[in-house]
């Protein structure tokens, strides 16, 4: 279980990266948004205890202003920018797509190899 809060409106939700169902915002679609990104991270079960992140959500849903750490928000984004997001290296639809296709196209050409093993015998 990996407990995060949401930056935008300080819902519960799971996993930093996950869009929030209450107001939607997905801080993986920002792409560039490192900021964003960084945030989530920071509010997230890997940085803080869920009763601190229950606590910090209780603020942001209230309108206060969260303390973040500037220091470890730079670091954050250091880190975002060298390496593969999370959300991006696990396998998304695009990815399963393009495997199936090619597993479908070497079906294919061994169908075909097989017809021609088959036809040049006889
Ligand atoms: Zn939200």
């Amino acid at each position: 279980m990996n407990v995060a809060v949401c930056v935008g409106c300080g819902e519960t939700k799971e996993g930093a990266f996950t869009p929030c169902d209450e107001c939607g915002l997905d801080p993986a679609r920002a792409g560039t948004d490192r900021m964003l990104q960084a945030r989530s991270l920071l509010l997230s079960e890997r940085f803080h205890s869920e009763r601190e992140l229950l606590a910090l959500g209780r603020k942001i849903h209230l309108g206060e202003a969260v303390p973040y750490d500037t220091a470890k928000l730079a670091e954050l984004v250091e880190e975002l920018k060298t390496r593969k997001l999370p959300i991006v290296s696990s396998s998304g639809p695009g990815c399963s797509i393009l495997t199936w296709g090619i597993l479908g196209m070497m079906g294919t050409l061994a169908a075909g190899l097989g017809w021609l093993w088959w036809s040049a015998r006889g």
